[in-house]
């Protein structure tokens, strides 16, 4: 039988979102952002470990709680210069404190999704669980898409039909994804899934919900605060 795990790349700055403190610790509803993933995917009674990829020079982790999670957390100082260096450096080093074999699911979740439900993450597990390739939350796009050119001006509109955007967590078997991600060789993948598209395979969209967006924006912040409160109230 196949064994789940979950692995959170928190080795970013987030400069996008314009503050000093890496995004993951931004206090969201009185707790660093990244407890907030923490907690859903410790929550799931299948996943057996959460592994944390943090950057070497991380001198924030120490500095919180986390001995709620204790039995399920494993913490690795080994992150990379891209999402998906810290990854497949993860991958890599979990293998060697842990015991995950080829066919083990490894859900990789970004740190900077706070809002993720245990209910879809239900879902993603389900829903996979027995699929040939993985697969990842995804949701339809809803806007009308512009292509734009030097100067802002829109030039056509482009068909949404087909397409979604990307969400985590993505859900690949161990081996499959530590092969695709060496194998990108230095190409930029922005997720786990496009480098298992680069080996021509299709990972199956599970259909998620809009509240699980990347906190990236200063805006975002006040949305995910917001939602996340609201979730406290019984
Ligand atoms: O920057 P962005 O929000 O797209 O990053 C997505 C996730 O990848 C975040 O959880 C971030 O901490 C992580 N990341 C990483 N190592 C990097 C860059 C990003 O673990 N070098």
């Amino acid at each position: 039988m196949s064994k789940f795990f979950a692995l959170i790349p928190a080795a970013g700055s987030g400069s996008r979102i314009g503050e000093a403190l890496p995004k993951q610790y931004i206090q969201l509803a009185g707790k660093p952002m990244i407890y907030h993933a923490i907690e859903t995917l410790c929550s799931d009674m299948r996943i057996v470990h959460v592994i944390v990829v943090l950057s070497p020079n991380d001198s924030y982790w120490s500095e919180y709680d986390w001995s709620a999670f204790s039995s399920k957390l494993v913490v690795l100082n080994c992150g990379g210069a891209t999402r998906a260096e810290s990854v497949l450096n993860g991958l890599s080093t979990a293998g060697t404190f842990i015991t995950i074999t080829d066919d083990d699911w490894v859900m990789v979740h970004d740190a900077a999704r706070p809002c993720l439900t245990t209910e879809q993450l239900a879902k993603l597990i389900n829903e996979l669980a027995d699929d040939e390739v993985g697969g990842l939350l995804a949701v339809p796009v809803a806007d009308t898409l512009k292509r734009s050119d030097k100067s802002l001006r829109a030039t056509t509109t482009e068909p949404r039909e087909g397409l979604w955007q990307a969400q985590t967590p993505q859900m690949f078997r161990y081996r499959l994804l530590t092969n695709a991600l060496s194998d990108t060789d230095g190409i930029n993948v922005t997720d786990d899934a496009s480098a298992i598209e680069a080996l021509g395979l299709h990972p199956k969209l599970v259909l998620g919900d809009s509240q699980n967006f990347k906190v990236t924006y200063p805006q975002d912040l006040a949305l995910a605060e917001l939602i996340l409160q609201k979730r406290k109230i019984p």
